[in-house]
C-alpha cells in the first residue's frame, strides 16, 4: 500500500489536515514524505496507529507536549502516563468540586427561602493532645472552642511550634463575629495568615523540611461547619452509627493510590507513608481543601491526627465514638487506644457533636 495523502490519512485518522500540520510543525507526527515540488504532506499507513493515539489522547484533553512525551513511550509506560495524568485531572476536578460545594452551601445560606426554622444548633467539645509513648516531644496541636476545633501536627525541628502558630492562627475566626457572606474570604486569609506564620518558625533561609505544619481545622458557623484541610491529619463523620473519613489525605502514598500504582493494602505498609504532598510549610504546595457541611443533629466529628489513624484501626474509633457519648471520655479514650497499640508517635483528638441548643 502506498502513502496516504494528507486528506485520506485525516479521514483515517479523525484529525483533521489543520491539525496534522500543526503536529508536523511540532514534531509529534512527523509526515513519511512530503512532495518537494508541492510540499504536500504524505503519510505511511503504518503511521495511522500513532495518529489515533494522537487523537484519543487529544480527546482526553491532555496537552499536546505531554502527548509528544507519551508518543515515545512502549505501550506499558504510555499506559501508566496516561493512568497518571487522569489522577491528576480527577484530583483537579474533586477540588473544583469541593469548591463548587462551598459555594452552594454558602449561597444557600444566605437564601431566606432555605433558612432554618428548626431549633438552633450548637456544638459541645473536647479535646486532647498527647506525647504518646516514643517520640521525647509534643509537636501536635489540638484545640477545641466553641467556633473552632482543629488539629494540627507539627514536624521538623520547629514543629512545635509551627502546628500551635497555625492554629493560633485560626483562633481569630474564634473572636470575631463572621457576615456569612464573608466566610470563604476569611478562611483564606487566616490560612494564609497561618502559612506566614509557619515561615516565620521556619525562618526565611531554612530548609523545606525545617518546620511545618498540617492543619485540620472545622469553623462552627451556627448552622454549618466549614472544614479546612491540609496535610495528613483526618475528620471523620460518625452518623447513625456509621464512620466516614471525609478527608483526603495529602500523601504521596494516597495519590500513588488514587493513580492505581499501589493498593490500598500495600500504602499502609509502605515506608514512605507519611510523605506529604502538601503541608503548610516552604516550598510546599500550601492550597488547604475547603468545604461547607450542613450540621446535623446528632453528628458527631473527630478529628485526629496520624499518631491515632495510624495504629488504631477504623472498626474501634467507630466504636468508641458510638459508644461514648461524654466528648471529654471519648477523647481520653482515643488516645489511650493509641497508647496502646505502642504510641509510636504524637497522638491528637478533637471530638464533636452537633446537639439542640437548650434554650
Ligand atoms: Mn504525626
Amino acid at each position: 500500500m502506498g502513502l496516504l495523502t494528507i486528506g485520506t490519512f485525516a479521514k483515517a485518522s479523525r484529525l483533521s489536515p489543520k491539525a496534522l500540520r500543526l503536529y508536523d510543525e511540532l514534531g509529534l507526527l512527523t509526515p513519511a514524505r512530503v512532495d518537494p515540488v508541492t510540499g504536500y504532506r504524505l503519510y505511511a499507513p503504518e503511521q495511522l496507529e500513532q495518529a489515533r493515539l494522537v487523537a484519543w489522547l487529544r480527546r482526553l484533553g491532555m496537552p499536546l507536549a505531554r502527548i509528544q512525551h507519551i508518543c515515545t513511550l512502549e505501550a506499558g509506560p504510555a499506559a501508566r502516563e496516561v493512568r497518571a495524568f487522569w489522577a491528576q485531572v480527577e484530583a483537579a476536578t474533586a477540588a473544583r468540586r469541593d469548591l463548587a460545594s462551598f459555594l452552594i452551601g454558602h449561597l444557600s445560606w444566605k437564601d431566606p427561602a432555605m433558612s432554618p426554622t428548626a431549633k438552633p444548633l450548637g456544638i459541645r467539645y473536647a479535646a486532647l493532645s498527647d506525647t504518646g509513648l516514643v517520640r521525647e516531644s509534643n509537636q501536635d496541636t489540638a484545640y477545641a472552642g466553641s467556633r473552632l476545633l482543629a488539629v494540627a501536627d507539627g514536624f521538623g525541628s520547629g514543629g512545635a511550634p509551627a502546628s500551635a502558630a497555625a492554629v493560633d492562627a485560626l483562633k481569630r475566626l474564634e473572636t470575631d463575629s463572621i457576615p456569612a457572606g464573608d466566610l470563604l474570604n476569611l478562611l483564606e486569609d487566616a490560612i494564609e495568615q497561618a502559612k506566614q506564620a509557619v515561615n516565620g518558625v521556619a525562618g526565611p533561609a531554612s530548609s523545606p523540611e525545617e518546620a511545618g505544619t498540617t492543619l485540620t481545622a472545622m469553623l462552627w458557623t451556627g448552622s454549618q461547619l466549614a472544614l479546612v484541610h491540609i496535610g495528613d491529619s483526618r475528620v471523620y463523620l460518625l452518623r447513625e452509627g456509621e464512620l466516614f473519613q471525609i478527608t483526603q489525605d495529602h500523601t504521596m502514598v494516597q495519590s500513588m493510590v488514587d493513580e492505581g500504582r499501589i493498593s490500598p493494602e500495600e500504602a499502609v505498609s509502605h515506608p514512605q507513608r507519611s510523605l506529604l504532598i502538601r503541608a503548610l510549610r516552604q516550598g510546599a504546595d500550601g492550597t488547604p481543601d475547603m468545604r461547607l457541611h450542613d450540621a446535623q443533629r446528632e453528628d458527631r466529628y473527630l478529628l485526629c491526627s496520624d499518631g491515632l489513624s495510624t495504629v488504631v484501626p477504623t472498626e474501634e474509633i467507630r466504636r468508641v465514638l458510638s459508644d461514648i457519648s461524654e466528648p471529654e471520655q471519648a477523647v481520653r479514650e482515643l488516645v489511650a487506644l493509641a497508647n496502646g497499640s505502642g504510641g509510636p508517635d504524637n497522638v491528637s483528638c478533637v471530638v464533636a457533636d452537633v446537639m439542640e441548643l437548650q434554650q
